[in-house]
């Protein structure tokens, strides 16, 4: 089927040059016949956002998806915010309807329809976070919504480990440690996820790892890596080697798209023209 109507997308960032998204979401409307939406990256610089914001009601694009410096900047500027981007504090995807901004994040619903593809269960787990950054929020979030038993977020720096326990304390039973403790050593002893959020391994550094012992993981432990790029990380690498059950960050990755796109256009994308147009991207790199 194909549609005549015209629909604008962006994404709105700083840099914003190598985003994968337009050629992503470009594959996935022609595969729909939607011949006249057009997606294109837009620089923002920080200090432009509120203007673009506007821009965004005055030009009638129909939606933007939103990545570094404006994710949590965004917050301010937008009439409405969904509850799992308001629990968060970030908005990856906002819907414009008719001058009306919606703010969501789709990053958790594709954390979790990543573990649901993989079979893993989040309710009543325990799991380990590496990393207390902005992703690192999501799947907070996302464990923290499924009844997660007990969540351990370990970093290096361990004031923000704590900070963003604190910060989802009201929401799951969460602590913030030093990745190098004993207390931390302790909690993958007991761990049936383990999950990076940090981009140690992340192309061009892909001989790197986060500085944990995998082997203090209990049999069949999952180890999950969000980094995507590349999809085999020498973290995941390793937990193959012996013997743990591992996911990659692809799959988060195109379902936080599908789950934009459906926002966008009320639809589900070809998944497969996204997955491919993805792969042949990261493979060009
Ligand atoms: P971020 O907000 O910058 O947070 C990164 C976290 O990693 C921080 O806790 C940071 O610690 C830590 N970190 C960074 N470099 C480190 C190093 N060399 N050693 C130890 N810790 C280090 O980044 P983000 O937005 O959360 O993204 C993190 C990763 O997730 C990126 O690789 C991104 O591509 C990936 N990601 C994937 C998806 C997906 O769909 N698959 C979605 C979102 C993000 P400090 O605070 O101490 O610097």
């Amino acid at each position: 089927m194909s549609s005549l109507e015209i629909k604008n997308f962006g994404i709105l960032g700083y840099p914003v040059v190598h985003s994968m998204s337009p050629q992503v979401y470009a594959a996935a409307f022609k595969a729909a016949g939607l011949k006249n939406y057009t997606y294109i990256p837009i620089p923002i610089q920080p200090g432009k956002l509120m203007l673009a914001v506007e821009g965004i009601k005055g030009l009638n694009f129909r939606g933007v998806n939103v990545t570094i410096p404006h994710k949590t900047t965004i917050l301010k500027y937008l009439d409405a915010i969904d509850s799992d981007a308001l629990g968060i504090g970030a908005v990856n995807t906002v819907v414009n309807d008719g001058g009306m901004l919606t703010g969501y994040n789709t990053d958790v619903a594709g954390f979790l329809a990543a573990l649901k593809e993989a079979n893993f269960l989040p309710e009543d787990c325990n799991a380990v976070i590496l990393g207390a950054g902005g992703a690192a929020r999501a799947v907070l979030w996302g464990l923290c919504k499924r009844r997660a038993e007990f969540i351990t977020i370990g970093a290096r720096n361990p004031q923000k480990a704590d900070a963003l326990a604190k910060d989802f304390m009201q929401y799951g039973s969460v602590e913030g440690l030093d990745w190098n403790s004993e207390q931390f050593k302790d909690a993958m002893r007991t761990a049936d996820i383990l999950i990076n959020t940090t981009p140690l391994g992340m192309f061009p550094n892909v001989d790197d790892m986060p500085p944990v012992d995998l082997k203090l993981l209990p049999e069949g432990a999952l180890v999950y890596d969000i980094v995507y790029n590349p999809a085999e990380t020498k973290l995941l690498r390793t937990a193959k080697e012996l013997g743990y059950p591992t996911l990659d960050g692809m799959s988060m990755l195109l379902l936080q798209g599908k789950e934009s796109y459906r926002l966008y256009t009320g639809k589900i994308p070809d998944m497969k023209v996204m997955t491919k147009t993805l792969e042949k991207l990261l493979r060009g790199k």
